[in-house]
């Protein structure tokens, strides 16, 4: 009887529900948008109840759309937008303030004063993350210090606090249960990645009661069942986990080395590092991939603010392309960049050169460029800043890479993967599925239900759609790096 799998992604601007055979192949999609709220500047918070009733909803037509029964599905995985934080009463269920979305930034002066009190050195060691806005803690503490009355009854044990992944199981099981995963946990700055526990430290710096806090679980593991009142059938929700850690599971990333960049607006990398948390100074977070089977696999995370971004600038700010897809074939009107380099600093430079001050740049212009030449470097920019990211993750992992899984808008260009491959140096991989972040939730909660009997079954559904291939040496790698390098120096601390 049973077939699917059914994935929740629930993301920044949209909730969808995916549906997947045991073979990883869609069976149907549904997604539903749903607002932004900006409520001053530099604030972004979404509405719970609409986040919960978009992805219910999702949930049932894309189960309806195929004609099928809640009988024919193994189990509920859920990935979702992380960091992102709600605050709820336990009994009514009902949110005390809107979700504080990832990206807002109104705590960004309490994370200053808490970096002036020295605390970024214990928080990096505790948690693997940089002391920045963008995670839950700051946006927790916030709630409670200016909800009335919140401080007093969270005190008094009434109040719940969860990422999204926690807010839906909650409602998912009737208000049954209360808990979350451990790449979840990870991104909220009160997580102790080395002991597995709410740290207590954590909790007081940023002043907040434990018993709001979740159960952390295993990221492949029975949360619990849904509500029969809600679906009308008691479906297991075997697998959670936050988006790029989703990703990282669904492009069977399962060994220590093996990492995935996904190219979209920015760029998000991920790479599997094994066992230990190996938290370092180099900027790089470290975070949980996932828990499974009894233990728990650590990942480096770097990003990149502006990849995909490049390529709408080329189209919305330069206009010198239609669509995203043309930059490929205006690229490809040249044999290279013609020396031209493009470093889209457009917000500063992350990982490693954590530069806030760094602005864009298109160096190497001569009489002979064209515009062909600027849009080929603006998709080589891409590649640099992934290998620049790569390169800082090898050091610190004391791993060498062997090949990329690439994901993501900005995968679709060829001549991106071409050139990404002989900067590395290494094969890049392109899987058949590209939903990976669904897919990863959808295979955890496959092992969980099931589906699957081990990750070695799952990791026959891998199937490449292209492979790219490197065909330069390693002098021109080393050539157009050290360019590269030269480049983004000039851009540096542009104030
Ligand atoms: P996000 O999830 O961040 O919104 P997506 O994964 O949907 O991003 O990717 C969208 C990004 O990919 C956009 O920034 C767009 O410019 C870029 N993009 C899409 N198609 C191409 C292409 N063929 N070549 C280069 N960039 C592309």
């Amino acid at each position: 009887m049973k077939k699917y799998i059914m994935a929740l992604d629930q993301g920044t601007t949209s909730s969808r529900c995916i549906i997947f055979d045991k073979g990883g192949n869609i069976i149907s999609v549904v997604q539903r948008e749903f607002p932004q709220i900006f409520p001053r500047e530099g604030w972004v918070e979404h509405d719970p109840m609409i986040i919960w009733s978009t992805q219910i909803a999702a949930c049932t037509e894309a189960l309806l759309k195929i004609g099928g029964s809640w009988d024919e599905i193994y189990g509920i995985g859920i990935t979702n937008q992380r960091e992102t934080v709600v605050v709820w009463d336990r009994e009514s269920g009902v949110p005390i303030y809107n979700a504080i979305v990832w990206q807002c930034r109104r705590t960004a002066d309490r994370c200053q004063e808490l970096s002036e009190m020295g605390l970024a050195k214990t928080i990096k060691q505790k948690t693997g993350l940089l002391l920045d806005p963008y995670f839950s803690a700051s946006k927790a503490e916030w709630i409670l210090n200016n909800v009335e009355g919140a401080r007093e009854r969270a005190e008094r044990g009434e109040l719940c606090f969860g990422t999204i992944d926690t807010w839906l199981i909650y409602n998912l099981t009737g208000g049954k249960v209360h808990a979350t995963d451990y790449s979840n946990a990870s991104r909220t700055m009160l997580f102790n990645i080395n002991t597995l526990e709410w740290d207590d430290e954590l909790l007081g710096i940023f002043n907040i009661p434990k018993s709001m806090l979740p159960e952390v679980l295993p990221s492949s593991h029975i949360f619990g069942y849904t509500d029969k009142g809600l679906l009308g059938a008691e479906i297991a929700i075997g697998g959670v986990a936050g988006d790029q850690q989703a990703a990282l599971f669904g492009q069977c990333c399962y060994n220590e080395g093996e990492l995935k960049n996904t190219y979209g607006t920015g760029a998000f990398l991920l790479m599997n590092i094994g066992d230990k948390p190996k938290i370092n100074d180099s900027g790089l977070i470290t975070t949980i991939a996932w828990g499974l089977d009894g233990k728990v696999t650590y990942a480096f995370e770097g990003s990149v603010f502006v990849c995909g971004a490049a390529i709408q600038w080329l189209r919305d700010g330069m206009r010198v392309i239609e669509s995203a897809a043309d930059s490929e074939y205006y690229a490809s009107k040249v044999k290279d960049s013609g020396g031209v380099i493009v470093v889209p600093a457009f917000q500063g430079l992350g990982a490693p050169y954590w530069d806030p001050y760094a602005r864009g740049m298109i160096i190497g212009l001569t009489r002979a460029t064209s515009k062909y030449h600027i849009i080929r470097a603006t998709i080589e920019s891409m590649a640099y800043q992934t290998a620049d990211v790569i390169d800082l993750m090898e050091k610190n992992a004391s791993i060498k890479v062997s090949e990329l899984a690439v994901d993501g808008g900005a995968s679709a260009n060829n001549l991106l993967l071409s050139f990404q491959a002989d900067i590395l140096g290494i094969p890049i991989l392109r899987p058949e599925c590209i939903e990976t972040t669904a897919l990863g939730a959808a295979y955890l909660a496959g092992l969980a239900t099931g589906a699957y009997s081990s990750l070695d079954e799952v990791k026959k559904n891998r199937s490449i759609e292209k492979k790219v291939l490197p065909e330069r040496d390693t002098e021109w790698r080393n050539e157009k790096l050290t360019l590269w390098r030269r480049a983004v120096e000039r851009c540096l601390n542009w104030k």
